[in-house]
């Protein structure tokens, strides 16, 4: 009898406690959808785009976001479809490397091209983590993806106008040579006129050929020389829009040179050269880069205009940076400028020549900007003129091999 009274009272209790297991669990099952049907309506409300796709591209979520942005007017047209049917074909790549990486664990941050459902290209931005099952396991990518195609529209529109301003200032610049580039080009001519006429007197004297060669070789390397005057000039004023190109600053500094030289012997300006043969190549646009230099360059030598001519010098070095960058140093051996000026240097509109625009190295420092480098200025270590020096990241092959 009173093995059953126990019985009964155990019964009793594993009732009580197993009813009161049931109202904790469906306490936390209630507490469970309120959570998900939260985050359910946080993402369904969220103002950019949340998907989720497997390692294979599969596209598993989408929110109203999501399809607003992918121009599909319901998730059914995106849901299981690939997201590389939505990746511009030239992201593709990309777009891949970043699921390996994510599969992988890292967070990731990548801009890319889409094709739209309606056919329209546009530019997003996209956070990509891990989604991990209980085992730590990454089962998904989960992305949260921005439009920003009117901010890269922007960009573009800053860089066509930068171009615009950087080839209005090189027209400026050939503008301003005009007279020493005349005066440059007569010279070949006048050679070339020259030879010419005691070729032709040899040959109506019937003298010997050797003489009518020699004379005919003069007038064939000083059209050369002529030409090659010619060919940089409309190089550094052509304004189409050069493709980028892994370039050798050093080229590009003795290109840029080849024009300064014209007005360094005018004002005897000595030029020193000193260039690392092993520097980085650059990714980026030669003509604004020969820009640059002969921007500053040129801009040195009228700030020693009131030096001694025997004092009149520009140095060009060249090195690798600590930091892996392409380093070009251009010092020379002007009046320099006091901190307050060096502060405001690069300011637009400010100059101090008569007929200075004041935009040369504002142009010269969104040129170099654009291209990932800096620019800056200081008072020469050598004690007197200026130093300008500016920075340029190695092209992207090299900082892979980095
Ligand atoms: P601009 O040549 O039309 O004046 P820049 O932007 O090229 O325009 O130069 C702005 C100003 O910076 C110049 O007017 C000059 O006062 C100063 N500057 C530039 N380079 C030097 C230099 N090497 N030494 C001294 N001052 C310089």
């Amino acid at each position: 009898m009173i093995y059953v009274a126990r019985l009964n009272a155990h019964l009793r209790h594993a009732k009580t406690v197993l009813e009161r297991e049931v109202v904790e669990r469906q306490a936390a099952q209630a507490l469970l959808l309120q959570n998900e049907k939260r985050l359910r309506q946080i993402i369904e409300t969220e103002p950019e785009c949340v998907k989720v796709h497997g390692r294979d591209g599969t596209i598993l979520e989408m929110n109203p976001a999501g399809l607003r942005l992918v121009e599909a007017a319901a998730p059914s047209d995106v849901i299981g479809i690939s997201v590389y049917q939505l990746v511009a074909p030239d992201y593709a790549a990309a777009y891949r490397s970043l699921t390996q990486r994510v599969f992988a664990g890292a967070v990731e941050k990548l801009e890319f091209e889409i094709i739209s459902l309606k056919d329209r290209r546009l530019w997003m931005e996209t956070h990509a983590a891990p989604l991990t099952d209980a085992h730590g396991n990454v089962t998904a990518i989960l992305a949260i993806t921005r439009n920003i195609s009117a901010q890269k529209r922007y960009e573009q529109q800053m860089r066509r106008e930068n171009r615009e301003l950087a080839h209005a200032s090189r027209l400026d610049t050939v503008g301003q040579l005009a007279t020493m580039l005349a005066h440059e080009l007569n010279q070949p001519l006048t050679a070339i006129a020259n030879y010419s006429k005691g070729a032709l007197l040899r040959l109506r004297n019937s003298e010997g050929r050797e003489e009518v060669v020699g004379a005919m070789e003069h007038v064939c390397a000083q059209a050369e020389r002529a030409a090659n005057i010619i060919r940089s000039l409309r190089g550094f004023i052509s304004r189409t829009d050069e493709e980028l190109a892994c370039i050798s600053i050093n080229d590009v500094i003795e290109r840029a040179l080849s024009i300064a030289q014209i007005e360094a012997q005018a004002q005897n300006v000595a030029i020193e050269c000193d260039f690392a043969r092993d520097l980085p190549t650059i990714l980026g646009e030669r003509t604004q880069l020969e820009q640059v230099v002969l921007n500053i360059v040129r801009n040195g030598f009228e700030a020693m205009e009131h030096v001694p001519a025997s004092g009149r010098k520009i140095k060009v070095v060249t090195s690798t940076a600590g930091n892996g960058m392409a380093r070009v140093c251009i010092d020379d051996t002007g009046p320099g400028l006091c901190t307050d000026e060096l502060d405001t240097l690069f300011t637009p509109f400010l100059t101090t020549k008569q007929a200075g625009m004041g935009m040369g190295l504002s142009i010269c420092r969104s040129i170099v900007e654009a291209h990932g480098g800096r620019l800056s200025a200081a008072q020469s270590k050598a004690g007197r003129g200026l130093s300008f020096a500016f920075e340029l990241p190695p092209s992207c092959e090299q900082r892979v091999m980095q």
